[in-house]
């Protein structure tokens, strides 16, 4: 039998199935225990220091107590502390994107995917480099800046060569004031050469989520196909690490298996590369199993109410609370809003989850992923997210000053992110709404990006965010980020 080991580079070891199960156990025997639970709370509490807030984070077992608990007071405690530290770390900016679906071919045969290999009535369809050209052109007239590229596994369509062609092409486009300046990978478990090019190519976050941590549930879910092998989809963040990409995004796909075991899963995964790498993951997704083509969400039996998926985000935010957490338009505005004030620090928006979708006119179906509930546009989400008081961000700046990794983590402990992050955010709004934003947009927007100027503690900072802003107005920018 398998130890729990979260140093191991062995799945097995670092998402041991025994410890998860103690876990659980654990978990319901502590579940009503006051004092543990309030001494949980406590430590999960940002601290105040001399230049911002330190957070400790809780263990894989700590926030699983948390999560067992149903008393609605600490339910509320666990709330009220998700957003403290949201606001301490990540402050109210919201970091936008949209994701860019290059290919549907796939040769694996996932059970919740409409892309699987068995489905021979949707059709496929594989993005050509003029077609990228003209999405990243329909993209940038929106207004994005960051992209999440998506693809199906398919070694023969969608080679690592034809990833690699798309990057290049996405950030070769410069439409108008637009251009997309980073390009985040979702693509299939590969090996540590790929991941080296891919961060050859430039690429910010490599995301792939784990769908299920239990192995027998991911045995069963993806039958055949690459995707089919447990072991090396789960360590393929270690191979990305290996091949130099320093900021991953985990996540599993809620509904697929009994979320208190994912949940345990996800957080010894972050523990894991912490341990190993001496660094968390960048973000943590919450996707949640969603209708699609030939797929019904009730056909598996582990759906979770809102309540449920929101107290779920909760708890990842008080056990990580230095990862970006992301929500996407799987989601509807309703949800959406109650994790904004939950932890959730970016959203996607305007998106559209088909192959060539942002080119056409209408929201096209046929190579559709998924469902998208939140079908506004991005001008809607902007303004929907300053109506709540959030500042829509698109900002690239980290990475583009080459603050990943543990650098991106050094940043946002600095208590800096006031001096740094917001006026930066400020800036790329301020393009935002000068280039592309409706009339109502705009006049939201400016009153935000006036009263928000005035919370940069720094003076010298805030002058410059401020000329830098009053350039932006009068068409006289400069490539000028904090
Ligand atoms: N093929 C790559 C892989 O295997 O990781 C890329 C992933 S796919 C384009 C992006 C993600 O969509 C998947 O990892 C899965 O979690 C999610 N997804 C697939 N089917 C879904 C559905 N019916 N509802 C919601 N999300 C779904």
């Amino acid at each position: 039998m398998a130890i729990y080991n979260p140093s191991s580079l062995k799945a097995e070891e670092f998402i041991n199935h025994e410890e998860i199960l103690e876990t659980l156990a654990y978990a319901d025997a502590h579940k009503n225990d006051r004092a543990l639970i309030d001494e949980i709370l406590e430590k999960a509490r940002p601290q105040k220091t001399a230049t911002g807030y330190v957070c400790k984070g809780l263990s894989h077992r700590e926030a699983s107590v948390l999560l067992a608990n149903d008393d609605p007071e600490v339910r509320e405690e666990i709330y009220k502390i998700a957003e403290e530290i949201k606001l301490a770390f990540y402050g109210n900016r919201i970091v936008i994107f949209a994701p860019l679906y290059l290919s549907n071919y796939c040769v694996n045969g996932c059970l919740y995917c409409p892309y699987h290999l068995k489905n021979k009535h949707i059709p496929r369809k594989k993005l050509t480099q003029e077609e990228v050209k003209a999405e990243v052109i329909a993209l940038q007239d929106m207004g994005h800046k960051r992209l999440a590229i998506e693809a199906g596994e398919d070694p023969k369509n969608n080679p690592i060569e034809y990833i690699l062609d798309c990057i290049k092409t996405i950030y070769s486009v410069h439409h108008k004031n637009g251009d997309i300046r980073r390009v985040n990978v979702n693509i299939a478990a590969t090996t540590v050469e790929n991941y080296r090019k891919l961060k050859d190519a430039g690429i910010g976050t490599y995301i792939l989520f784990q769908e299920t941590y239990n192995k027998e549930s991911y045995l069963y879910l993806h039958p055949t196909g690459p995707k089919h092998d447990y072991d090396y989809h789960t360590e393929a963040m270690d191979r990305a690490m290996a091949g130099g990409i320093d900021d991953v995004g985990l996540g599993v796909l809620f509904g697929l298996e009994g979320y208190r075991y994912e949940f345990a899963g996800l957080l010894m995964h972050a523990e894991h590369l912490e341990a190993v790498h001496g660094v968390g993951p960048h973000t943590i997704s919450v996707p949640r199993v969603k209708k699609a083509d030939d797929i019904d969400p009730d056909a598996f039996d582990n759906g979770i109410d809102d309540e449920t998926f929101a107290k779920i985000t909760a708890c990842i935010r008080l056990a990580v609370p230095y990862t970006g957490m992301i929500i996407s338009t799987r989601e509807s505005e309703q949800v959406r809003s109650k994790l904004l004030r939950l932890g959730i620090s970016q959203v996607s928006g305007g998106s559209r989850t088909s192959v060539g979708g942002y080119t056409q006119e209408e929201r096209p179906h046929d190579t559709e992923q998924f469902d998208v509930s939140d079908q506004r546009s991005l001008d809607e989400v902007v303004r929907w997210l300053m109506e709540n008081g959030h500042i829509p961000s698109f900002c690239t700046a980290c990475y583009r000053e080459g603050r990943t990794g543990d650098r991106f983590m050094s940043l946002c402990k600095s208590g800096q992110i006031l001096n740094c992050c917001h006026p930066n955010a400020l800036m790329t709004l301020t393009e935002y709404l000068e280039d592309y934003a409706s009339p109502a947009t705009k006049a939201i927007g400016y009153e935000m990006v006036e009263r928000e100027l005035q919370r940069i503690p720094k003076e010298k900072v805030r002058a410059i965010a401020k000329d830098h802003i009053e350039a932006i107005k009068n068409s006289n920018r400069r490539d000028f980020r904090f």
